[in-house]
């Protein structure tokens, strides 16, 4: 790709088109804001990252006018259970929330993000690349980024929408409190014959760990599996043997098509906003990628974010957006814990519990409505 040319002010800086940042840069397209959106990368990454796109998140990207086209590339997941093993405890329809999209969409990270960029061409705008920010110097009038090529862009406000890593959240010296888990959590990608079948997300409990099972486009599914010790690429034995303790019987694998194991963090920044500069998506919060939550709220966030700066509500962003990533943090850390306790008695409790909380759709919908993320409207 031709290095585009890069304007010298603009009333927003965005560092970052990741799903957040492209996210953003729509919102304030459409609403006519004077805006420039700039990525390290020469393009898009295409390497398998979030696969789950929750109904509040089409919900938003249909207010962006992107919902249709993505969900023309993703696939309908209607129903989410939770098993012991073999064993079921609960199913949790989404069919009757209160959405125009009651169900879970899968579909590939590089599809959302490519149709966030055409949603964002159409709108006449488009992502600078490759441009890295090396420096971050605020002052009273205004933020000055420093490219790596020593050019400079001066802005009225500068969105860190760069990831965990953030080089906005640095120079802010805001705080990213919080630890990594202690397990490690494998990621695959796969070809298999899975009893449960594709109409369902599904969330194996066990004192090994938490499993979870989840149907792709393109014939595939996605395993994550949180795993005290695992290999930095697991092969196709390593996973036909976590999928035969965990999930006994249920699961034949054909093919590897991709795997990986990552050290996860769950973290919150401490504020998402330090005068001028402010934080969204990966760079404001972190967690397991067990609830599938991290890219939607970060797209929930850039939407959040771009309407506060169009309604000039700046100051209502944080106190709008961080207790719900404080919340996504307590919720997958709760079920992390509740799913890999190794008490038999804490054990046979749990399970009683859900057996019966599964009867009550009261429970169910309050279940359904957490995971669609329906409640952070
Ligand atoms: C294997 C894996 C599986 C996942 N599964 C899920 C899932 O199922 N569901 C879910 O919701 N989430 C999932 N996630 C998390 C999800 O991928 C992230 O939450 C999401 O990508 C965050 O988007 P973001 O735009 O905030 O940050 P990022 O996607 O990290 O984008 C940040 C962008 O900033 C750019 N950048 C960084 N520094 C600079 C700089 N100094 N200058 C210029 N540009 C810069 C980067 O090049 C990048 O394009 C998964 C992640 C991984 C790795």
């Amino acid at each position: 790709m031709a290095i585009t040319t890069l304007p010298t002010h603009a009333e927003v800086a965005i560092v970052g088109a990741g799903p957040t940042g492209l996210a953003l840069a729509v919102t304030l397209a459409a609403a006519g804001i004077d805006f420039v959106i700039v990525d390290r990368l020469a393009e898009g990454a295409n390497t398998s990252r979030a696969a789950v796109v929750h109904a509040r998140t089409l919900e938003v990207l249909d207010e962006l006018g992107a919902s249709k086209s993505l969900i023309a590339r993703g696939e309908r997941v209607s129903q989410f259970a939770v098993r012991d093993g073999g064993r079921r405890l609960l199913t949790v329809p989404f069919a009757a929330l209160p959405t125009p999209y009651p169900y879970t969409l899968m579909v590939s990270q590089c599809e959302t993000e490519a149709v966030l960029l055409a949603r964002l061409r159409e709108l006449g705008a488009d992502v600078h690349r490759p441009y890295e920010v090396s420096s971050v110097v605020q002052d009273a009038a205004g933020v000055t980024l420093t490219m790596s090529t020593g050019q400079t862009l001066r802005a009225r406000h500068v969105v860190g929408a760069d990831g965990m890593h953030s080089a906005v959240r640095e120079a802010s010296g805001i705080g990213f409190t919080g630890s990594a888990y202690g397990e490690s959590f494998v990621l695959a990608d796969v070809a298999m014959d899975w009893a449960p079948g594709r109409t369902e997300v599904s969330l194996t409990f066990g004192s090994g760990g938490l499993t979870v099972v989840a149907p792709l486009p393109g014939d595939r599914y996605r395993i994550v599996a949180t795993v005290d010790d695992a290999p930095a690429t697991p092969d196709l034995a390593f996973v036909q043997q976590l999928m035969d303790e965990r999930t006994p019987g249920q699961a034949r694998i054909d093919g590897l098509a991709w795997s990986s194991r990552f050290r996860v963090h769950h973290r919150v920044a401490d504020h998402y906003r330090a005068g001028r500069l402010l934080l969204a998506g990966d760079a404001a919060h972190v967690h397991s990628p067990a609830g599938g939550q991290g890219m939607n709220t970060g797209i929930q966030d850039g939407y959040a974010l771009g309407r506060a700066i169009a309604t000039g509500q700046l100051d209502d962003y944080e106190a709008q957006r961080r207790p719900i990533a404080e919340r996504v943090v307590a919720f997958t850390d709760r079920m992390t814990k509740i799913a890999t306790t190794r008490n038999p008695a804490v054990r046979a409790v749990r399970d009683a519990a859900l057996s019966v909380l599964g009867h009550l759709p009261a429970f169910r919908t309050r279940l359904a409505t957490e995971l669609a993320e329906l409640n952070y409207r």
